[in-house]
């Protein structure tokens, strides 16, 4: 690919070999060995692994290196690239440039300004934990995920990766819980370790592959939809005859337009250095899904939260517009992140693999059992790491996967892990033969048992866990800072009795019984079966599993007693950051219906009622003259009627939605207030829907306001 003619060259580094291009734009571990003195390299590295604080004279070397690298590709101006509580990123330009005095400039970017920056963080969500006279916040550059450079028309920026925090060191973003949930399970699970005799590995660290799903509408017809432009949903639509029922979609051949947004959308990752990986068409018509290979946790989720922004940036040089929204049409599919979750060492092990020999069996058996632990004692934790107004609309709706957390692991394992339970040998199976710690080999377990269950919210896929609750317009820092820190928990009770053992002492025999007593105490989270089927509904409850479906209601799990001491107890929240998040994911809860209901009264308002009025009116004027010629026909005057009836029910509904709407926002307790906007103001929304919808049905196509269902879930 030396010579290149004009047809060739996109400018947008297509015509650049895969190899030279990937990771261009970042500033990777591989580019720092490059471009730093090795010996500052080797300090950076251990920076990263936890083994020591970054000093100022190294943070200069590498500031100097990452400026000159970042001006050489154009870049005029840097950013601290952060993760306030809005769930969004962040960004704060300025320029490289420092005057000489004389007229000049130079370009200077010093360690100090690398390592830390002070954006006015008064108009981040801080749930009170910032008096509005102390606004300084400040961001910490996080070693561990590399800096990257966003290109587009207006320039080139250098992006930081950074930590958000108050002037009294409150974590004010997702990314500083996520980091020390990190260290949290790296001590818990390398005392483990320790205990079974392991002396090589110094830290462990989560692994996380999320796979996006997003759909694709022509921009044309988004502009058209106020209520997709403001809520990133329709709040109207009536569904077309024709949905997603004839599974026609999924995996289906990708249309050339949407091939060509997806070659550039992985163009531009890829030179972020992000390994986009697999895509491919999603169950709901004109759904999507992009899946990058799983990296360490912290660079997966900035890496996340760029392939959200990508997705938008080049949807729109396309014509299209991304919806990442969990539920932007109702009755077909909605969107999700399934969050693949492993743990490694640092030299190598995945600890959920497991491996060949009756030794990596018995650490994969601890391992899983305790994740078995984590989930049945965590589920309300976890189910309120995806407690978003509108995941709600997935989670408990009639839709997957449900809001009960439960585990799947496949028949084979779950046999081994009953069997390791209940001590017994049936001899029926290769799995049913007694299983002894240490000793025993596990028969092959055939990798693909994973996808066989769709329906699970947290299924074992092989050597990681997928956690499927988790929407697809979230920041996924929450969702494994919970993972993470429930994990830990449960090791540090293994670690206790493991390391209480007297030295010589039966180890195989305390870690089968730390297996058995964990599994049977929390074996009622396994659940193998169909996660949509109305039994396990009732299954569920039987067994005493939770079945959280408001939001609200999830939430509230984080001002408990019992929550706030998990996270004090890891070092990840303080009482206050705990109390304050609960504050902030409420208020945001009541926020984001607030405006879904706003924008659902003003389209009834200004565009249906206006049109719906004057098809009534138009079908009389037709009925009237058919009537003066003698005609026949009554259909003018029954439609009219219809119409006239329907506006006369949705102008009723409006009026009650106007009402509770009232009342709702009155509130100020922020539980009372969300429980108030998810019990009363979201079934008045639904009520009015269903007449809008209804109308939308009977109206003129050519005069309805918006650009309908049809339009929006199979043009492209
Ligand atoms: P599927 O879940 O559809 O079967 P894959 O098994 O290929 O698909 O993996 C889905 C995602 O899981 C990918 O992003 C992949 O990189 C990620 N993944 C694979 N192994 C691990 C791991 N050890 N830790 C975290 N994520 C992983
Ligand atoms: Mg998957």
């Amino acid at each position: 690919m030396s010579s290149c003619d004009e047809e060739c060259c996109h400018g947008d580094g297509r015509d650049t070999p895969l190899t030279e291009m990937y990771g261009s734009n970042a500033f990777s571990n591989a580019m720092m060995r490059e471009r730093l003195p090795v010996n500052i390299y080797r300090e950076v590295v251990a920076v990263q692994n936890g083994e020591k604080e970054l000093s100022p004279q190294v943070a200069d070397v590498v500031a100097t290196a990452m400026r000159d690298w970042a001006v050489e590709k154009g870049a005029t101006h840097y950013t601290h690239w952060f993760h306030p509580l809005t769930g969004l990123t962040a960004e704060k330009h300025d320029a490289f440039i420092s005057p000489t005095g004389d007229g000049r400039i130079l370009l200077e970017f010093s360690g100090k300004e690398l390592i830390k920056g002070e954006p006015d963080a008064s108009s981040f969500p801080s749930g009170g934990l910032r008096a509005t006279f102390e606004a300084r916040g400040y961001t910490a550059w996080d070693v561990t995920s590399p800096a990257f450079l966003k290109q587009d028309k207006t320039g080139v920026t250098l992006c930081i990766p950074t930590a958000f925090i108050s002037y009294y060191g409150h974590a004010l973003d997702k990314k500083v819980p996520l980091l020390k949930s990190i260290d949290a399970l790296s001590k818990q699970a390398i005392r483990v370790l320790r205990a079974l005799g392991n002396e090589t590995s110094k830290r462990v660290f989560p692994t996380v592959g999320p796979e996006q799903e997003y759909f694709l509408v022509e921009k044309e017809f988004y502009d058209r939809r106020p209520d997709l432009m403001l809520t990133g949903r329709t709040v109207f639509g009536a569904l077309p005859a024709k949905g997603q029922e004839l599974e026609d979609h999924y995996f289906g051949a990708i249309k050339e337009r949407v091939a060509d947004f997806m070659r550039e959308l992985n163009y531009e990752l890829w030179k972020v250095g992000i390994p986009a990986k697999t895509q491919h068409n999603e169950v709901a018509p004109n759904q999507f899904e992009i899946a990058p290979i799983y990296s360490n946790s912290s660079t997966a989720v900035d890496a996340n939260q760029l392939v959200m922004e990508t997705l938008h940036s080049v949807a729109s040089r396309h014509g299209l517009e991304a919806l990442i929204h969990e539920k932007p049409f109702a009755g077909v599919n909605g969107s999700g992140k399934h969050n693949n979750w492993s743990v490694s060492t640092d030299d190598g092990v995945n600890l959920f693999d497991p491996g060949e020999n009756p030794e990596s069996n018995a650490r994969f058996l601890l391992f899983a059992t305790a994740v078995v632990e984590a989930v049945d004692r965590y589920a309300l934790l976890l189910r309120s790491s995806a407690a978003t107004a509108a995941n709600e609309f997935r989670l408990g709706a009639n839709e997957a996967p449900p809001a009960i957390i439960s585990i799947f692991f496949g028949g084979a394992l779950t046999e081994i892990f009953d069997n390791i339970a209940e001590g017994k040998s049936s001899g029926k199976s290769a799995a049913n033969s007694q299983i002894k710690i240490g000793v025993t080999s596990l028969p092959a377990l055939p990798k693909d048992v994973s996808d066989r269950n769709r329906t699970s919210p947290f299924a074992f896929t092989g050597n990681k866990f997928e956690f499927r609750m988790v929407g697809s317009s979230q920041s996924i820092a929450t969702p494994n800072t919970y993972l993470n820190v429930a994990l830990a928990e449960v090791l540090s009770g293994y670690a206790d009795k493991l390391e209480a053992l007297p030295a010589g002492s039966g180890k195989n025999e305390a870690i089968q019984s730390i297996i058995r007593e964990s599994y049977k105490a929390h074996k009622k989270v396994v659940f193998n079966g169909n996660g949509y089927a109305e039994e396990w509904l009732r299954e569920a409850e039987r067994r005493g599993l939770p079945n959280i479906k408001s939001a609200p209601d999830a939430l509230q799990v984080l001002s408990r007693s019992e929550t706030i001491a998990l996270f004090e107890r890891h070092g990840v929240f303080s009482r206050e950051e705990c109390e304050s998040r609960c504050h902030i994911y409420l208020e945001k809860y009541s926020k984001q219906v607030n405006i879904e209901a706003g924008v659902t009264i003003d389209l009834v308002q200004r565009y249906i009622f206006p049109v719906a009025t004057s098809a009534a009116a138009s079908f009389a004027g037709d009925a009237a003259a058919l009537a003066s010629v003698g005609a026949n026909n009554t259909a003018p005057a029954k439609r009219a009627k219809k119409i006239a009836d329907i506006s006369g029910e949705l102008y009723d509904e409006t009026a009650k939605l106007e009402a509770v709407l009232a009342e709702a926002q009155a509130l100020e307790e922020p539980f009372a207030q969300a429980k108030a906007y998810a019990g009363k103001v979201k079934p008045a929304m639904e009520a009015v829907r269903l007449r809008a919808d209804a109308l939308e049905k009977i109206v003129p196509k050519n005069e309805w306001p918006f650009p309908g269902y049809e339009e929006l879930l199979f043009k492209l």
